[in-house]
């Protein structure tokens, strides 16, 4: 008998290859993996770990075949119709790309720190903080940048007040936080869990699975997501200011005033800005077109359509351009668990909201899941004729694909295809956050608000009437 080979429960176990169909994507086709570590959290052989740049790797000798990490696994197949039944028990594909909302709130912490340590108005941390602290989690799978290799994203179970404030703030970048399913695996208690779409829907095919595990999670906040960015955007942008990695003690997203900047936090506390603008308008926005991951470029979900309630930026403006709620979060409420956490938070007076269910204006979010929402079946279907590998879905193409959407499909595809480059990307990056760059982010931010300006003036109305017809049976 081979040395490889073992017996599990009496019957002979030989090691797996990486392409067989139980595994999940990341062994045959990694272009498909979108690093949510689920298959790493939920092998109970401990056969797969996570490796170089967050993807999985197999220790083929010690698979026992389960077809857990397949079965999971939300890289190679998405199938929103069966979620949607799972989660609200209706089967649906048309509402829009928001799935179901119960309501809409913008708000924010009551509790100072976490407000100001929060992308938004710390709304996440909020409801993490008001599940722990009234005893109904023991703990919250959220992220952080790791203590020693401060330009990496990583996943840890918080269990106090301090711990959750260190996990405040967005890090646009690949985190396997489903990898923690394996250590609550072994610990008792109940936990809440904030994550992006992938890693919802991951979870969603986890209670089928694996319900015992699932159960240990009843809580699910949900964040939305434009798409992550790789992992080598840190180090680059670090390289490209010149600033050495061991220098720093932290590399903050979006660190200062809301909305923030890329920042490196250097050892005795200081902060140097990687650019000259916000978080917003000239740097994750520009970002995204260099570095996200292939998978992000196939995938659906902007809003987190299954989780119990999902929080994005309360991008928002006025008549005259400028954001509405600085230092607010949005809220969706999707499922019972999601409505009776906002209301206890509210009643505990942990966080304040404001009902925009009714008010188109607060619609902002549909613009960007709409934006992801088409370019994604657009480019699946375009990426399939030409016989690559692609997600599979059960959502197609909206019905009313504009030209211009099919036009800013190609052109952002053709950057990332070229950013995949490194001399190109750097390039681009290098004039990006340099002084050079500031009329051309001057010029994007003068356009935009006149872009609101023209709409709140002429087409209020005119949108109104649109969104009540695009998205039918939503109320605003
Ligand atoms: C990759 C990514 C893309 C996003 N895209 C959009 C978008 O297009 N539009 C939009 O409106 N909002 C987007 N968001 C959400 C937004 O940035 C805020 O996270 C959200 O509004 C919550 O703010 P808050 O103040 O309530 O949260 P906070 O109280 O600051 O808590 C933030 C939570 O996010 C978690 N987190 C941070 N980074 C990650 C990560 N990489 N993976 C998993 N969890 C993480 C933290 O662990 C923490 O629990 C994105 C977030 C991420 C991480
Ligand atoms: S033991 Fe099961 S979960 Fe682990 S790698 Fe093998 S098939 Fe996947
Ligand atoms: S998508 Fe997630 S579950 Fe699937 S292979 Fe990648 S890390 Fe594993
Ligand atoms: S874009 Fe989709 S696949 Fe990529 S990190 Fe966000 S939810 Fe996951």
């Amino acid at each position: 008998m081979s040395e490889s080979v073992r017996i599990v429960d009496g019957q002979v176990v030989r090691p797996v290859t990486p392409d067989a169909p139980f595994l999940s994507i990341a062994f045959s086709a990694p272009e498909l993996c979108t690093r949510c570590g689920s298959c790493a959290g939920v092998c109970p052989e401990n056969a797969i770990q996570i490796g170089e740049r967050h993807y999985p790797k197999l220790i083929a000798e010690r698979c026992t075949a389960c077809g857990l990490c397949g079965a999971v696994c939300p890289g190679k197949e998405v199938k929103y119709a069966d979620l949607a039944e799972q989660v609200f028990g209706e089967r649906f594909l048309d509402k829009g790309f928001d799935g179901h909302v119960e309501k809409t709130y913008v708000g924010f912490s009551t509790d100072d720190a976490l407000r100001r340590g929060g992308a938004g108005g710390g709304m996440v941390t909020a409801l993490l903080w008001h599940l722990l602290k009234s005893g109904k989690v023991d703990g919250c799978l959220v992220t952080r940048m790791s203590k020693k290799e401060p330009w990496k994203g990583e996943p840890f179970v918080a269990t106090t007040y301090e711990e959750l404030l260190e996990s405040q703030g967005s890090r646009y970048s690949i985190i396997p936080i489903n990898r923690l399913w394996a250590d609550i695996r072994n610990r008792p208690g109940r936990y809440a869990a904030s994550i992006l779409p992938c890693q919802t829907h991951s979870f969603r095919k986890l209670q089928q699975a694996d319900p015992e595990l699932a159960e240990k999670i009843p809580y699910i906040i949900g964040l939305f997501c434009g798409g992550s960015l790789e992992p080598e955007l840190t180090t680059e942008m670090l390289s490209m200011r010149g600033i050495r990695k061991d220098d720093i003690r932290n590399f903050e997203f979006r660190g200062g005033d809301w909305p923030g900047q890329m920042r490196a936090v250097f050892h005795d506390g200081s902060a140097k800005p990687l650019h000259y603008s916000n978080y917003k308008d000239g740097a994750y926005n520009y970002f995204t077109s260099l570095y996200m991951p292939e998978r992000c470029q196939t995938c659906l979900d902007g809003s987190n359509e299954f989780a119990d309630v999902s929080v994005s930026d309360a991008w928002t403006r006025d008549e005259k351009g400028e954001y509405k709620f600085k230092e607010h979060s949005r809220l969706l409420i999707r499922t019972p668990v999601g409505a009776a956490l906002a209301a206890d938070a509210i009643e505990s007076g942990d966080i304040v909201l404001t009902d925009v269910s009714t008010d188109p204006s607060y619609s902002t979010h549909k613009m960007q899941t709409r934006r992801k929402g088409s370019l994604a079946p657009l480019r699946i279907d375009r990426w399939r004729r030409a016989g690559r590998r692609v997600p599979i879905v059960d959502r197609g193409l909206p019905d009313d694909v504009t030209c211009k959407e099919r036009i800013t499909e190609w052109l952002a595809s053709s950057m990332l295809r070229a950013g995949k480059w490194r001399p190109f990307r750097m390039a681009v990056m290098g004039f990006l956050t340099s002084k050079y760059a500031i009329p051309l982010i001057k010029i994007r931010i003068w356009a935009k608000k006149q872009k609101y300006n023209r709409r709140y003036r002429a087409k209020r109305k005119v949108d109104v009437e649109k969104a009540a017809k695009d998205y039918p049976g939503q109320s605003e």
